[in-house]
């Protein structure tokens, strides 16, 4: 049928612009280990390489209860963390949405105290007996605050908005992004607002350490996994992407501003990889890269996380397939039945699809079509039907989306390698014969749900100098959950080792 020959020559010109071979994964990497050690020398650079006070890891034999808390986005998080010291632990959460009235408040009192109270809460439904004896010293003591240091929980405070840090625990506002906007505590440090809510509270709480999600997923996994190993990175690959490394201090030339504990030789150090080669001296791009670009709200940053993470890939695909469906030879969701349909259109996609909209092609969709590999596509296509209202997709439809979907993913799976193939060279351990493993953490959607993700990423690094299928056998990536919440405990207990 000539008509599916002009899409399949069309899918497969689509398709190629997004090939990433492995001469390409190799320069790279070349170029990541570049800005890596760029960012490690001055301000300013691409990937900023942002230390973060944290100076080790743990291996799974930590213990102890410590607090974590969670400011992100629409909710905040309350959770206790009790480590058992065998890589295993306990966690107990609340989870309340913040009131909107807060996000926008006149004074970040109002918001911080909020939190406070929050935390109260929850250490009186779960940590009643703690918290009601404390109360009894508290009221009996002599001391102003009244109570031991031993009775006090460690808190770590993961705040996902951009803060310079300043130490362990102290960290300046740059900007509120999500919704929020209280210019009032622009500018100040978010551990000592929270701890002076705390305080006004007079809980045994104190705020220890200020936690970056991606150092988080670090310790998260560096605990969880087994056989001791610690881990030496922490990656992202969900709405956005990042990682978080293990790091030399000697290596780190740039000023470190705060005080941190030298005994160890190391710092974690937050990459924000997201924003490898701005410049574009490597990166691919494809028109729709171009275009994904030019309307996004921060056109020429983000340029590495704009191919790999969740929020961009269902945009480029949605790009993709719309210069598609303009070849008129190609057919692609075409209503084959009539010239214009009840919508006056000569698409099957209704007017008002996701399709149409920028930002309107969610990427979990990707996910289906790559699992499909049925004969009929019948669940991508329903899938199509139900999410982007395409009305029957023809199964060439489907076959169309899905080849592009898959490049699209591929190209990102790869992309991921170069990140996670640079750091793992950087560790210096793959050459180490007393290294048997190189432990990666990873978190999000994309890695989670995404099929054979890391079987792509795998394959890329058995592409790579200097790793090979060898080197590739020793990376061992593997989920780590719940970074603000075990990995948050975590650097609380770090920090608390620095008093
Ligand atoms: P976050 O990074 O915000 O903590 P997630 O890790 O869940 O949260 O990532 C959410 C992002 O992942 C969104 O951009 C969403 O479109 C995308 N996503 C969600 N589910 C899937 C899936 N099954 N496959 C691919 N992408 C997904």
């Amino acid at each position: 049928h000539p008509l599916t020959m002009a899409l399949a020559d069309e899918t497969t010109r689509v398709v190629s612009q997004f090939d990433f071979s492995d001469v390409q994964v190799n320069k790279h990497v070349q170029e990541f280990l570049r800005q890596m050690d760029e960012g490690l020398e001055k301000d300013g650079t691409s990937i900023s390489q942002i230390p973060t006070y944290v100076t080790g890891v743990p291996n799974g034999t930590e213990k102890g209860l410590y607090l974590a808390v969670d400011l992100g986005g629409t909710n905040f998080r309350v959770c206790s963390i009790t480590l058992n010291g065998d890589t295993t632990f306990n966690l107990t959460y609340n989870k309340v949405a913040i009131p909107k009235p807060l996000m926008v408040a006149e004074t970040a009192r109002e918001l911080f105290a909020f939190l406070a109270k929050q935390i109260e809460l929850f250490l009186r439904e779960h940590h009643a007996d703690h918290f009601e004896s404390h109360v009894r010293r508290r009221n009996t003591s002599s001391t102003p605050q009244g109570y031991r240091d031993e009775h006090i929980f460690r808190l770590g405070f993961t705040f996902s908005f951009p803060v310079k840090q300043l130490g362990i625990n102290k960290g300046k506002l740059i900007r509120w992004t999500k919704g929020f906007d209280i210019p009032d505590a622009v500018g100040k440090d978010v551990c000592a607002l929270l701890q002076d809510e705390i305080d006004r509270l007079r809980l045994p709480v104190k705020v220890a350490a200020l936690v970056n999600d991606t150092v988080g997923t670090l310790m998260a996994r560096s605990y969880t996994s087994t056989g001791k190993h610690r881990s030496v990175l922490g990656g992202i690959f969900g709405t956005g992407t990042n990682g978080a490394y293990i790091e030399k201090t000697a290596n780190i030339k740039k000023p470190i501003e705060g005080e941190y504990d030298v005994s160890t030789g190391e710092m974690v150090v937050n990459t924000e990889w997201g924003s490898f080669d701005n410049q574009l001296n490597v990166l691919p791009l494809t028109p729709w890269d171009k275009a994904l670009d030019e309307q996004s709200i921060n056109p020429g940053f983000q340029m590495f996380e704009k191919r790999v993470s969740g929020m961009f890939l269902g945009e480029i695909l949605r790009l993709a397939v719309l210069d598609m469906m303009k070849n008129e030879a190609t057919s692609l969701f075409k209503d084959l039945n009539s010239s214009t349909n009840d919508w006056g259109t000569t698409t099957n996609i209704s007017p008002q699809s996701g399709m149409f909209k920028a930002w309107g092609l969610d990427s979990a969709i990707m996910s289906v079509a790559a699992s499909d590999n049925s004969p009929e596509l019948s669940t991508l296509r329903q899938e199509l039907e139900n999410t982007l209202q395409v009305y029957t997709p023809s199964l060439e439809d489907a076959q169309a989306f899905k080849a592009v979907s898959a490049a699209v993913a591929r190209r990102a799976a790869r992309l991921s390698a170069v990140a996670i193939g640079a750091v793992a060279i950087k560790s210096g351990k793959l050459s180490d014969p007393r290294e048997d493993v190189i432990d990666v953490g990873v978190d999000g959607s994309l890695v989670e749900h995404y099929p054979f993700f890391r079987d792509m990423i795998y394959e890329a690094l058995s592409a790579v100098d200097g790793i090979g299928p060898e080197g590739a056998k020793k990376i061992r990536i593997g989920i780590a959950k719940d970074g603000s919440g075990v990995g948050a405990a975590l650097i609380a207990l770090v920090a608390q080792g620095m008093e």
